[in-house]
């Protein structure tokens, strides 16, 4: 059996749990080691059970707990070199056999999982997204994506799940309280991915293989849940794709486990 579950969601913090036959990994662990624990505990998981942590970026709502776990666990973090180097010195002490390099662009096996990293346009100093392939499921994450390149599209492409970031309404960040320069950097280039963004790029890609995705990594000022449900299901009707029958659009929790997509 294939698990796939968004445990929390948002710029507050993300973790993601995937399950095989053979192997638990985490992609990120950006809340308190605790909350980790909880939200694992909950959906009936232990902790100590996760063979390994794959970081996305430095960003702490993506890192908050990569150190903890590892030292309190002995788990494995794997990141790409220019991620460790600006993480290295923000998630505290992690013992060389536990410090994994994996390289945009290329596989790497963990038992019967198979994980493609893929470079994400983000100011981060060496971002991924992750793809994960096991007895035939492709699964990715791609959040914190500042606009849709080709490298994005490939690897969301034929998904059988996708979290995939909605972080905001264009009009309502416009409008909200952030400072200016702080506006920019999400609306620009290596920022955050909008509502109607995520809604554009499912229907590019739909092919009837997309059953299930996620939107996630919302904010929490510039945003709503039905505002990015609404705004990514009225582009893809207007795709002529049925929600609900076509595919299954959900929200993935902010501060607890969603419901799990099961192969
Ligand atoms: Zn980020
Ligand atoms: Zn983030």
């Amino acid at each position: 059996m294939t698990k796939f579950c968004p445990l929390v969601s948002g710029s507050s913090g993300n973790s993601i749990f995937i399950k095989t036959e053979g192997t638990k990994i985490l992609i990120d662990a950006g809340v308190s080691g605790r909350k980790i624990q909880e939200c694992l505990k909950s959906i009936g998981e232990d902790c100590s059970q996760i063979d390994a942590v794959f970081i996305t970026h430095e960003h702490t709502d993506h890192i908050k707990a990569a150190g903890i776990l590892s030292r309190r666990f002995d788990i494995p973090l794997y990141a790409t070199e220019g991620t460790w180097n600006a993480m290295a010195p923000l998630i505290g002490d992690v013992s060389r056999k536990n410090r994994r390099i994996i390289y945009s662009g290329e596989k790497t096996q963990l038992n019967d999982m198979v994980l493609k990293p893929f470079g994400i346009p983000h100011d981060a100093a060496e971002p991924v997204g992750y793809s994960i392939f096991s007895d035939g499921i492709k699964m990715t994450v791609a959040t914190d994506i500042g606009h849709v390149d080709d490298t994005i599209k490939e690897a969301v492409s034929d998904s059988d799940v996708l979290l995939l970031e909605a972080n905001h309404d264009i009009e309502m960040l416009k409008r909200g309280p952030y400072p200016y320069n702080l506006k920019q950097r999400i609306l620009g280039l290596y920022g955050h991915m909008a509502n109607n963004i995520a809604g554009d790029l499912i229907k590019d890609v739909f092919s009837g293989r997309m059953r299930h995705v996620f939107l996630g990594h919302l904010s929490a000022e510039n945003n709503t849940p039905q505002l990015a449900y609404h705004t990514v299901c009225g582009i893809l009707s207007q795709g002529n794709i049925s929600i609900g029958s076509d595919i299954h659009i959900e929200l993935a929790q902010r501060h607890c486990p969603s419901h799990a997509v099961e192969f």
